[in-house]
């Protein structure tokens, strides 16, 4: 008989996004001997956000920058779970869900990157769009958009007017990037007249740039007509309207949410040593 015979070592990677896709696609072209592969995601689409600015910007169909994890998993031979973490059982080794089987691991990489910060902000409605997850942002917006444009159409509050007012928060690059690209997604969902308004925590926008590239920002900004407020969080978000922190209230239809970078809330689930910002602690040399 030729019973095939089973791998001696799991390997697990938590979260397949940029990180962790990767790790598949060189275990396909060279898998590691003896050992298993097993992926865990949320979604069985990784969203490569580099290609998200131009899926926005209508240059390139959405279907471009995702990752099918069904068709790279297999051919990596590699199981899928597609299913939420419940946490991890340090010393039994094994990854736990809440409704199946618990997956053991000899080694685990954790990959499931950040989330926007949003600390402190009340949340008051459904016009705040958060980034991440990143899968389903063009479809959130663009059903959130309808719903603003059809709530108005019934209740014909603004005087009918076909303005949309979208307030982008958060001007590093990823906030800057979708302010740039929301036109041309905007007018292909609806013929409104969009007014775009930046805001930023920031005293000045993209603070990690060099000033030559954030001049041109602020240029680019300025030939567009958007209003940008620095220096300023945003306290709540209700229906129709956002305050700042100095009390100063703006009109905002949708609100996207594209600020600095936090930790997952799972992370705070999985037993491990966290940092003072709640992401995994890591030190240069394993301790194995
Ligand atoms: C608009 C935008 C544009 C960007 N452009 C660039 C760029 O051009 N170049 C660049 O270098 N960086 C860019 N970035 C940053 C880049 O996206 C991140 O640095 C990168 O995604 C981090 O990789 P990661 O593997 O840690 O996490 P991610 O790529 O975010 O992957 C995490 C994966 O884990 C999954 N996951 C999350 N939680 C769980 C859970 N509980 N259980 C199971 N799975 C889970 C998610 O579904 C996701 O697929 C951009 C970011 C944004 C927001």
């Amino acid at each position: 008989m030729n019973a095939e015979r089973l791998p001696s070592k799991h390997v697990v990677l938590l979260g397949v996004g940029h990180t962790n896709a990767h790790v598949v696609k060189m275990w396909r072209d060279n898998p590691i001997p003896d050992a298993g592969l097993t992926c865990i995601s949320d979604n069985s689409i990784a969203t490569y956000s580099g290609m998200l600015p131009a899926a926005l910007a209508q240059q390139i169909p959405p279907s471009e920058m995702e990752i099918d994890l069904v068709r790279l998993c297999s051919a990596a031979g590699s199981r899928l779970v597609v299913d939420d973490v419940s946490r991890l059982d340090l010393k039994r080794r094994e990854v736990i869900f809440r409704d199946r089987p618990p997956v053991p691991f000899d080694v685990l990489s954790i990959g499931v990157g950040s989330v926007p910060s949003m600390h402190g902000l009340k949340r008051n409605g459904e016009s705040l769009i958060t980034i991440k997850p990143m899968q389903t942002f063009l479809h959130r917006l663009r059903s959130t958009i309808n719903r603003v444009l059809s709530d108005r159409a019934s209740s014909a509050v603004d005087g009918g007017s076909g303005r949309l007012r979208i307030v982008v928060v958060g001007s590093g690059v990823a906030g800057i990037e979708i302010l740039f690209c929301l036109p041309p997604f905007v007018a292909s969902v609806c013929k409104a007249d969009l007014e775009l308004q930046l805001i930023t925590r920031s005293e000045q926008i993209m603070e990690s740039a060099c000033n030559s590239t954030r001049q041109r920002v602020a240029t680019e900004i300025a030939r567009r007509h958007i209003s940008v407020v620095t220096g300023q969080s945003i306290q709540e978000v209700a229906p129709s309207s956002i305050t700042l922190a100095n009390g100063d209230v703006h009109a905002a239809d949708i609100v996207i949410w594209a600020t600095g970078a936090t930790a997952p809330e799972i992370l705070s689930k999985l037993s491990l040593p966290l940092d003072d910002r709640g992401f995994i602690a890591t030190s240069a040399r394993a301790n194995f």
